[in-house]
This record gives structure tokens, sequence and C-alpha cells, in this order.
């Protein structure tokens, strides 16, 4: 949603593209329209996606862990692999022990440090957060979001939100762009959800949490391979939750479709952050004061 005219206009030449470009149908909502779903005051409109919905994360990823367990993949938590060996059957070393596999997929998110160094350079590890209110009650959550679809303005530093089922207002933003977790989260995601819903000044906080994604430099995901044998999926940018199920054929051994479309990592420097792992932060830290600055003033 727009909160800027220059951000109408693009969303507005976005909905274009997704037509002729995609035969993809996408409905512009002017204020009034808007106004009539989502009781705030804050956008000029809206791009509504009819097509699109949301769900229970945890659940899904509950769901995903069952249907692995039932097709026969054992699953092992609290065994952080610290290396990777490369070579005819890769070695994935852990604290306690290792395994020899005949293919490995890397699939860590942010959280790659010193497993595979050509892909560490093509992310960056952002910080974003969510509050949970406390229960507004299923009345007055239904004011708030009449058609109880999930929101996302688009301002580089973006807010999204959307109810739970058990009727809180969940308000996901204020990314961090450093690797310290913001100062007085609380008080800023009180202002964050104050400058959308003035009306919730009463409502407390329940929750707040947080965690980091993998942003690429064009936000856009990837999958390929490092070695004929070890694949990746990487650079979901804060996005994943409905991508990543995308690279599941890149997992499946003897899939010639899927080998095909995970080529070798392309050796393109566009897609390196630049400054390298010391400097990639601070330079980051930087762009972003400046789309800040830029979404705040025009
Ligand atoms: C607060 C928050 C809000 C978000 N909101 C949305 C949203 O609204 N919509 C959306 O689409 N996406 C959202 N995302 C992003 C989404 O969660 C990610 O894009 C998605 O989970 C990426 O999937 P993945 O499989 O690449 O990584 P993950 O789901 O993070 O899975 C990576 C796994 O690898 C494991 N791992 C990492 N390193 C190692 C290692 N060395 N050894 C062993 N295991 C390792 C991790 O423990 C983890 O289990 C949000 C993320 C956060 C933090």
């Amino acid at each position: 949603m727009p909160i800027k005219p220059r951000q109408e206009r693009d969303l507005r030449a976005g909905i274009v593209e997704m037509a002729e470009r995609y035969d993809y149908p996408l409905q512009w909502w002017d204020r009034r329209r808007l106004r009539d779903e989502l009781a705030s005051d804050r956008y000029l409109g809206a791009v509504y996606d009819g097509a699109s919905g949301h769900l229970h994360p945890l659940e899904y990823a509950f769901g995903l862990a069952r249907a692995a367990l039932a097709a026969g993949v054992r699953i092992f938590e609290h065994s952080r692999v610290v290396e990777l060996v490369r070579g005819a059957k890769p070695r994935l070393r852990t604290a306690c022990g290792e395994v020899v596999a005949d293919f490995a997929v890397i699939a860590g998110n942010a959280w790659l440090r010193g497993i595979a160094p050509e892909l560490e350079s093509r992310i960056m590890p952002v910080g974003t957060y969510i509050a949970a209110t406390a229960p507004l009650g299923p009345g007055r959550a239904g004011a708030l979001i009449r058609n109880d679809m999930a929101v996302a303005d688009v301002n580089w530093a973006l807010d999204y939100f959307r109810l739970s089922r058990d009727h809180r207002l969940l308000f996901g933003g204020r990314a961090s762009y450093s690797s310290y977790p913001p100062p007085n989260l609380r008080a800023v995601m009180r202002r964050r959800i104050h400058a959308v819903f003035p009306q919730l000044d009463d409502l407390p906080i329940e929750y707040l949490w947080g965690g980091y994604v993998d942003i690429s430099r064009n936000r856009a995901p990837h999958w390929g391979r490092l070695a004929p044998n070890i694949y990746f999926a990487r650079g979901f940018s804060g996005h994943g939750v409905a991508s990543t199920g995308l690279g599941r054929p890149a997992a499946r051994r003897g899939d010639q479709g899927a080998v095909r479309a995970a080529g070798p990592v392309r050796e393109d420097p566009a897609c390196h952050l630049p400054g390298g792992r010391a400097l990639r932060t601070p330079l980051l830290v930087l762009a972003m004061a400046w789309y800040r600055l830029r979404d705040a003033l025009w």
C-alpha cells in the first residue's frame, strides 16, 4: 500500500506490468474502497491481490516436518553444522559428529557463517521483528481489517500486519540493518502500530519476537549448485514462507528437471554485496539511512 504519491505511481505501473507480462490480475483500490476494509487513514490506496492468502507459519513448519518424517526423513535438531568438507561425498561436521552424504542441500538462511563463503558474500543478514497485541475480541478485530487480509506498505523499512486466529493484531516491522537488536523495541513497535491504527492506543503488546532474514542484492531468491553434489537455496529476502516451497525439487536426487533448473552458482559480480564481510553491514546501514530518508521525505 502506498503512503507517498511516488509509491502509488510505481504500484499502479506494477499492476499494468503484472497483467500484460504475466496475465496476473491485481486490483487497484482507491482510498475510499480501502477504507471499507481497513480502519486506517494512513494509505493512499492499495493493490489488492485476491489470489493470495496468509497462513500460520509455525503450523506450516510442523506440517512440513510431519510430511518429511512420513517420507522417511530423519530430523536431528540442535546439531549445527560447523564445517562442510566438499568432495565425492560431502561431509557435514557438527560439534559432536559428522554426516557423510551423497548429496548436501545448503538452506541455512542467514546463518551460513563458515559453511559456504561464496554464498555468504551474496546475502545480508537483516533483523525483522513482530509484535502481537493483546486479543482485541472478534468485534473489534473484525472492524479493524474487515476482510481479514494480510497488509504491507511499500516503504524500504516496511510495516506488515494481519489478524491472528485469536483476534490479536500481529504487526511486523522495524528492520534492523546492523547486527544488533534495536533498543526500546517495544516502544518503537507501539509507535509504528499507533501510526497505522491510532485507535489502538490502549492496547498492550503481549509478545515480541524477531529473527534474521537473508537479503540478496536484488531481493530475489536463488537456487543452484556449488558442486555437482551440493545444492543451495538462498536469498529469500523475508518472503520465503511461500517461495521456499519452490526449492523442494532441488533436494530430489535424480530429478533431471530440478538439476537443470539448479545450475552452478552464477559468477556475476553484481550478485555480491559490496564491502565484503567486514564492510557490508556498515555500507548497508548507510544505504538504508538514505532509503529511510527518501521514504520520509518524498
Ligand atoms: C520476524 C519474521 C517475520 C517474517 N515474516 C514473513 C512473512 O510475513 N512472509 C514471508 O514470506 N516470510 C517472512 N519471513 C521470512 C521467512 O521466515 C524466511 O524467508 C524463510 O523462513 C526462509 O526459509 P529458509 O528455509 O531459507 O530458512 P529458515 O526457515 O530460516 O530455515 C533455515 C534452517 O537452517 C537451520 N540452520 C542454519 N544454519 C545451520 C547450520 N550451520 N547447521 C544446521 N542447521 C542450520 C536453521 O536452524 C533453520 O532451521 C519472516 C521472518 C522473520 C524473522
